[in-house]
């Protein structure tokens, strides 16, 4: 048992090495590329062998004079030629085309030792002068055993060039048969097994090292890749956009621009807490999908931390890249289910199986355009997206310098704004709502005024917007409405008062129980405040802002649709919600919109709040034409300068007096 063991170990060694030797063992490709690449390295030692070569055939020639070595010399310096002609062309193609660069090595290197050993062969029996037979002797069996040891990353070769060019010598002595030349003979043979064993060897290590070298280089390639790689997307992650816009501003030609889009997906949180993490993860990555599928090739697509991707590339110009941002834009916004179709249908969300789309919100910068450093670009492109979402969200917007200012200014105001809530800096000014056909006041809206100690008065439209933002709108709000709530406890109980309520003052948690707590600590009772609310809350309509309405409504308080006529006018509105008024927008009364188009607007509104029961008030009278126009049209209250601007709290408290004391002091002139 044991014998047969040792033989088949014995065998399959000896298989191994003639595969080896032979070159038909398999070798990874790139392995095999290094291997070649060897036999193509150090040219300098081969070229000076060949030399040696061509030393050996001229001296051949010149010193004997048989026609037969002339001849052979001769092709020996052409197969010399070859093989330098080779060696100096090919190493660029071993990398690209290994085994045609293999087999071309193979085909000049036997070929010349062919005739190396031809020429020794026969410098012998043709009985060449002595000094001609040792010079192609040695010579052979040099060139033999040092190119086998040379090209030992290819046994086969060296294999091959080996026998080509010891064998016709020891042939050529073992013909001639005296003792001597039979033992040169056998010596030479015998080197044979010697050297095809050392190649193997070399072989075997050199194969091992190249392999070794190999992996770890590849280990070392997908450890970089994966450091620069996002998990959840596979698109880039901050690194791996970091490292590629270095590099693609090195690389930046004259003229060229890089583009950088800045994506953040709207209300993504949503999409976390309603359908949970895993499915946030799912819309990332197609989304991270759909943008490496319809960015450009040269593209880098990166995901920059939660839900915001950027999208670098080289553009023409800031039209193209716009174009660029439409389209991805139009492409990442489409529907999609959670599961993997893409459904045709325009559902806005749904719950794992059903459709769903996610807005988008893309800011766009150019460098060197608007930014000579990456750094200043991402600022750019940071603050256009900004924009976009300011400007009402899921659509794109190209950075513009003003955008910087606006933003210095945006932001000093915010930190001087939380200063003034402290400093007691804001107050309150009251402007009355009055009945068009008697003169009496029903109403003041409370329109908060912010006094600046230094910059004088900077007006609701310039601070209201950055309140929103920051959220400081919510105590903002809950402040406003307490302070006015206090003045108005002090009104007749006719005397209604009207607050301004932002969105996010809806959608704050308790931020119904923060508007009914104000009253309750002011004393005014639920059903004397009146909460004027703008159209796009209504259109952001969720369970939270009809609780809201419901909650507060149910206390008392009523609800008035301010700014009609503006944005998104949707009469559908009217009828979901139970206002007690509507408010004309001022641009239909004295603004762009006044005239006969926007009197026939007023007019159809008029008669569906008629038909609603209720109440129809015209902002921003200025003249007693338009309140008489307004009174025709069908609007029972008016607002105005013409009645008065907003005044403070003593202020207001005498125009009560004065109207209860003669109402023709503020009525309307008829
Ligand atoms: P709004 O609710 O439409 O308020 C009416 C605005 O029109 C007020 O500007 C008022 O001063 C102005 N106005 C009144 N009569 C006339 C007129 O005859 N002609 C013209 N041209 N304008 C007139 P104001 O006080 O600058 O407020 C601007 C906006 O700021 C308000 O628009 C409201 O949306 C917001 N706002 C003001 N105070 C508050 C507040 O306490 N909370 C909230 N959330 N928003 C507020
Ligand atoms: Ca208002
Ligand atoms: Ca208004």
């Amino acid at each position: 048992m044991r014998g047969t063991a040792g033989g088949r170990l014995i065998i399959e060694r000896l298989a191994n090495g003639l595969r080896v030797l032979l070159g038909t063992d398999a070798i990874d490709d790139r392995v095999r590329r290094a291997l070649v690449a060897n036999l193509y390295a150090r040219p300098i030692a081969q070229v000076s062998g060949n030399l040696i070569g061509l030393g050996c055939a001229a001296v051949t020639a010149w010193a004997s004079d048989i026609r037969a070595l002339d001849f052979l010399a001769a092709a020996l310096a052409g197969a010399t030629a070859l093989r330098v002609t080779i060696n100096i062309a090919l190493p660029r193609l071993a990398a690209r085309a290994t085994r045609a660069a293999e087999r071309a090595y193979g085909i000049a290197t036997f070929l010349y030792a062919a005739l190396v050993g031809l020429l020794a062969a026969a410098a012998n029996l043709l009985n060449a002068p002595p000094a001609v037979q040792v010079l192609t002797a040695c010579y052979a069996v040099g060139f033999g055993i040092g190119g086998a040891g040379r090209s030992a990353g290819r046994p086969q070769i060296a294999i091959g060039q080996l026998v080509f060019a010891t064998l016709p010598l020891a042939a050529a002595l073992a013909i001639r048969g005296d003792p001597a030349s039979l033992a040169t003979a056998g010596f030479i043979v015998l080197t044979i097994p010697a050297v095809c064993s050392t190649v193997a060897h070399v072989f075997r290590l050199l194969h091992r090292s190249i392999d070794a070298a190999e992996t770890s280089g590849q280990l070392a390639e997908r450890m970089q890749q994966l450091a620069n790689t996002d998990v959840v997307t596979g698109a880039l992650n901050r690194a791996g956009l970091d490292q590629q816009l270095r590099e693609r501003v090195a690389a930046l030609a004259p003229g060229q621009h890089l583009a950088l889009l800045w994506f953040d997906l709207d209300h993504f949180k949503q999409v976390n807490d309603t359908l949970g993490h895993q499915a946030g993860d799912r819309v990332l990555a197609q989304v991270g999908k759909r943008l490496g599928e319809q960015a450009p090739d040269n593209a880098a697509v990166a995901r920059y931390g939660g839900d915001e991707f950027i999208v670098a590339c080289s553009i023409a110009g800031r039209r193209e890249a716009l174009l660029l941002a439409q389209r991805l834009h139009e492409h990442v916004t489409a529907p999609f289910r959670l599961n993997g179709a893409a459904p045709t249908d325009r559902a806005e969300s749904g719950a794992a199986g059903a459709p769903m789309r996610v807005g988008t919100s893309l800011g766009i910068a150019l460098l060197p355009d608007d930014g000579a450093e990456i750094a200043a670009v991402l600022q750019a492109a940071d603050l256009a997206l900004y924009n976009a979402k300011l400007n009402g969200r899921n659509q794109a917007v190209c950075y513009d310098p003003a955008m910087t200012r606006s933003m210095a200014v945006r932001r000093e105001i915010e930190d001087e704004l939380r200063a003034a809530m402290l400093r007691e800096e804001l107050s309150i000014y009251f402007q009355p709502i009055i009945e068009l056909a008697t003169g009496r006041i029903r109403a003041f809206e409370a329109l908060v005024r912010w006094f600046h100690p230094v910059k004088g008065e900077i007006t609701p439209d310039q601070f209201i917007p950055v309140a929103e933002e920051t959220g400081m709108i919510v105590s903002l709000g809950n402040w406003v409405t307490a302070q006015a709530a206090r003045v108005a406890a002090t009104w007749p109980d006719d005397v209604m008062l009207t607050v301004n309520l932002s969105p996010a003052q809806i959608k704050a948690p308790g931020g119904a129980l923060g508007i009914l707590t104000a009253l309750r600590s002011a004393g005014l009772p639920p059903q004397r405040l009146e909460l004027e609310i703008t159209e796009p809350v209504l259109l952001e309509r969720n369970g939270g802002t009809d609780a809201f309405v419901a909650g507060l409504g149910e206390a008392g308080v009523r609800f008035a649709l301010d700014d009609f006529g503006t944005g998104y006018s949707s009469l559908s509105h009217l009828s979901k919600y139970r206002f007690s008024r509507i408010k004309i927008d001022r641009s239909f009364v004295s603004g762009s919109d006044a005239g006969s188009r926007g009197d026939a607007t007023i007019r159809a509104v008029a008669e569906m709040a008629g038909a609603l029961g209720m109440e129809l008030t015209a902002e921003g009278i200025e003249t007693i034409e338009q309140a008489r126009q307004m009174a025709m049209l069908g609007c029972t209250l008016g607002q105005g300068w013409h009645f008065s601007r907003a005044v403070p709290d003593y202020l207001a408290a005498m125009l009560i007096a004065q109207e209860r004391d003669s109402p023709a002091a503020v009525r309307l002139a008829s």
